[in-house]
């Protein structure tokens, strides 16, 4: 598309992946001026699958999406075959290829997840974002970006982004740049932040075309003594091998019939082909999340190998975490935007943690092979299932310090879950209230407690009284990301309701 010249925006987003999609839904949601620039021309296929994971299906849900994802999981090629290999098990996901994730009745939340490719699951996201106003500019690199330095730790004012496209070059100014552009993120590179990690020990492959005598290779995933080999019924194929040199030119065809071999000892010829790409473990985490006005969300924050299907999963979560942050940042209450490096690098050093156990658990050799079957003696522990399922589907994410348990208001930081509510309004979920992404205060009083209090806030939080619907609190302030805020017990206070909305969503002479 055109851009239009010297256009202002609240924020610009490098990148548009699921990861830069979903944050341009949630700025825009909040009325933020928000363009997204993506390198790539409209509908550039690539056949990627993406598994989303139960926080993330939460997190949709609560922005009333969950329904088109689920409809166009339909539409996956390899949904059924993933079925299939769980028909036969209570399974309902894997740890390093084992199989064994989720059991009946090992969970407390029951566990979900969906199938669909990255091009799918970005389409739904830049529609969303486009019917709310969000500016999507393909075939549009961020090239360069200049802000003014940093005085005394103060955050710079603006950014002024570089972007190429078709019509050459040109400066859009923003109040904050996002990078949402990959691994190798040139915005990340643009602002002087640090990628330190570890370097690749495996190689992989992911291909499809055509193979020759293909019926010689199994069906599904297989673990060799020289490596992974994985075919899909829609064609795909994939092999990991552990060191080896990782070539730094385009993957070929050749390459992956080389694999093929060394791996499964099949000689086989890979032809017409339609998608090849290379990938490795490579574990790296940004040594920072922000300077100045430049942020960075998603795989340009952090790389991992793909064990588990996370690294959508972990970048959607950071989108939702960062977007009504940045939006409240852009109407000049900047502090929660401060938690968001503190809240969301945690989460992803666990994730990285757990691939890199996964990769060694994974290796060939006889010493792994003892490593999993004590692994899988390990997971029919519903505890050890349990903790392992909980970190694939990211619902053991908690901001902040432990529940209280054992009586006492919750402490904040735990993610709300959905549940029916008799309302004022009439039974309603939990969900569906947060659909236009404003904090939400629930008394479940008889109603008095919080309306009163909150009344100046009225524009900016949603306030609802469920009397009657049994709580863990008399009163709970939800995040716009379902994450709790504060909480009360009867009897409530008027000034603790008035301490809390001030705190997480600014003094209430503020414009919204
Ligand atoms: C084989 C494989 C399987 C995977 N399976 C899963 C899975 O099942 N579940 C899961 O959660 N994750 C999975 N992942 C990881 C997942 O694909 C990534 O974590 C996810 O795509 C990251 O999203 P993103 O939007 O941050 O980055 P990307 O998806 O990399 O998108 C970045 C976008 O930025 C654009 N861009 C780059 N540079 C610029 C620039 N300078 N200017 C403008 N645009 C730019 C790119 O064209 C791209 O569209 C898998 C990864 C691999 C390799």
């Amino acid at each position: 598309m055109e851009l239009p010249e010297n256009r202002a925006y609240d924020v610009v987003v490098a990148g548009g992946g699921p990861v830069g999609m979903m944050l341009a839904c949630e700025l825009a949601l909040h009325g933020v001026s928000v363009l997204v620039a993506e390198q790539r021309a409209h509908g550039t296929p690539e056949p990627r699958t993406l598994t989303l994971h139960a926080r993330t299906l939460e997190l949709l849900d609560r922005r009333g999406l969950l329904a088109e994802f689920t409809a166009a999981e339909k539409d996956t090629a390899d949904v059924d075959a993933y079925r299939r290999r769980l028909a036969n098990s209570s399974a309902r996901g894997h740890f390093a290829g084992l199989f064994l994730l989720g059991r009946d009745g090992a969970t407390a939340e029951q566990p979900r997840e969906l199938l669909l490719s990255r091009e799918t699951a970005t389409a739904l996201l830049a529609r969303r974002a486009t019917a709310l106003g969000a500016v999507l500019a393909d075939g549009t690199r961020v090239t360069g970006l200049e802000q003014p330095a940093e005085r005394d730790g103060r955050a710079a004012a603006g950014v002024t982004v570089t972007v190429e496209d078709a019509e050459g070059t040109r400066t859009l100014r923003a109040r904050w740049l996002v990078g949402c552009d990959g691994g190798r993120s040139t915005v990340r590179k643009l602002a002087g932040i640090g990628f330190p990690g570890t370097p690749p020990q495996t190689v992989s492959w992911i291909g499809l075309g055509t193979l020759t005598r293909q019926e010689r290779l199994p069906t599904g995933w297989h673990r060799g003594e020289r490596g992974w080999f994985m075919r899909m019924p829609d064609g795909r194929i994939s092999t990991t091998e552990w060191d080896r040199p990782v070539p730094q030119e385009p993957p070929t065809a050749r390459e992956v019939e080389e694999s093929i071999h060394r791996v499964t000892g099949e000689r086989v010829t890979f032809t017409e082909v339609r998608h090849l790409s290379r990938f490795t473990d490579s574990t790296r985490l940004a040594a920072r999340y922000r300077a100045g006005h430049v942020l960075l969300a998603g795989d340009a924050a952090h790389v991992h190998f793909p064990a588990g299907g996370q690294g959508a999963n972990l970048g959607l979560q950071d989108a939702v975490n960062l977007g009504w942050k940045l939006a409240a940042a852009c109407r000049g209450r900047t502090r929660q935007l401060d938690t968001y490096e503190p809240e969301r690098r945690p989460v992803a050093e666990r994730v990285l943690h757990n691939t890199r156990a996964q990769v060694a658990l994974m290796r060939p050799g006889p010493q792994v092979d003892a490593l999993r079957d004590l692994f899988t003696r390990l997971m029919a522990l519903d505890d050890v299932n349990d903790l392992l399922t909980r970190a694939i589907y990211g619902t053991d994410v908690h901001y902040g310090g432990d529940d209280a348990g054992g009586g006492g208001a919750p402490r904040g930081g735990a993610f709300v879950a959905d549940r029916p509510l008799t309302t004022d309004l009439g039974p309603v979920r939990l969900a569906e209230l947060h659909r236009d992404g404003r904090p939400l205060l629930l008394d479940f009083t008889d109603g008095s407690v919080a309306r009163a209090p909150a009344a100046p806030w009225r524009d900016r939080v949603r306030v609802v009284a469920a009397p009657g619907t049994a709580a863990e609190a008399a009163v709970l302030l939800v995040r716009p990301d379902g994450h709790l805020a504060w909480a009360a017990d009867a009897p409530v206070r008027p000034e603790d309701v008035r301490a809390a909305l001030t705190e997480w969503a600014g003094p209430a002479a503020d414009p919204v």
